[in-house]
């Protein structure tokens, strides 16, 4: 009998000290998007300008269409770039220029990533910064969603790995022990009355998705798996919270609960006024 108890219960976690990471800046992502796009400009004029002669002996009207088309994509670029930047310090932008602000984001990141290289700046570093920006974006947007309309997803490694608990399909399983963060977001959902679940992978993240038909999503995850959560459930608003590794990644990860929370009263409409 006293072996089952002790298989309930999962073994406690060696205290370490949890430091909470600094903010990342959103200056540096928006500073590399548009060194990219300045190259990626350039690289486009020389493109056209080396095509020029050959395209012209095709027909004598492809030079100018073709750079037609690039020089519209090139001022899309800008006004994107300069849009997220606008919202970014706070000051008037076009909210329906969000759009293509994330796919512009999605097509130049990889070349910013190779660009960040040589000035020692690491992917995780933009990609943080990429977060940061998209969490500006969200609040500048002014969105709010009820409680029930609003999903929480966290990775599984943010369960104590010893925990015998299975709590991926239904987290109401966590016994709420105090070894993770786990059942403090259990507490949480049932207190604000958001949808809280554990994923293993972005496949079952979608299937819940589906399934809850959310407004608005808030992921807790490390900067790449965030990255793409939020790319992957847009057009839905989503809202992302670092985890914290004090013990390598995706192994007893942990997460900031005071910002949790603060994200979350940002987000939920009170009830009474849905
Ligand atoms: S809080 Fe829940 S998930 Fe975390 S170790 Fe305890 S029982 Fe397991």
């Amino acid at each position: 009998m006293a072996d089952q108890t002790k298989d309930n219960q999962a073994e406690p976690e060696k205290k370490k000290k949890i430091v909470i990471p600094g903010r990342p800046k959103k200056r540096l992502f928006i500073s590399l998007l548009a060194l990219t796009m300045v190259l990626a400009s350039a690289l486009l004029y020389g493109v056209w300008y080396i095509a020029r002669p050959g395209l012209s002996e095709i027909a004598p009207v492809l030079p100018t269409v073709v750079g037609g088309i690039f020089a519209v994509i090139a001022v899309a670029a800008v006004l994107s770039l300069i849009n997220m930047a606008f919202a970014v310090a706070g000051l008037c932008y076009l909210p329906f220029l969000r759009r293509q602000s994330y796919e512009f984001v999605n097509l130049l990141f990889p070349l910013a990533v190779q660009l960040g290289r040589p000035f020692g700046i690491g992917k995780r570093k933009l990609e943080g910064s990429f977060i940061a920006v998209s969490n500006l974006l969200f609040s500048r947007l002014g969105i709010r969603v009820p409680a029930d309309r609003l999903l929480v997803v966290t990775p599984h490694c943010l369960q104590l790995a010893t925990c015998p608990h299975k709590i991926t399909r239904d987290p109401n399983n966590c016994k709420r022990c105090g070894g993770c963060d786990i059942g403090a977001l259990v507490a949480l959902s049932e207190e604000m009355g958001f949808h809280f679940f554990v994923a293993t992978g972005g496949t079952l993240a979608r299937q819940i998705v589906y399934k809850t038909r959310p407004k608005a999503v808030l992921a807790i995850a490390c900067e790449r798996d965030l990255m793409s959560g939020i790319q992957d459930v847009y057009p839905l608003p989503a809202v992302g919270v670092l985890n914290i590794r004090p013990n390598g990644p995706c192994y007893n990860t942990h997460v900031d609960m005071a910002e949790v929370r603060r994200q979350l009263e940002r987000i939920i409409i009170p009830k009474g006024n849905e």
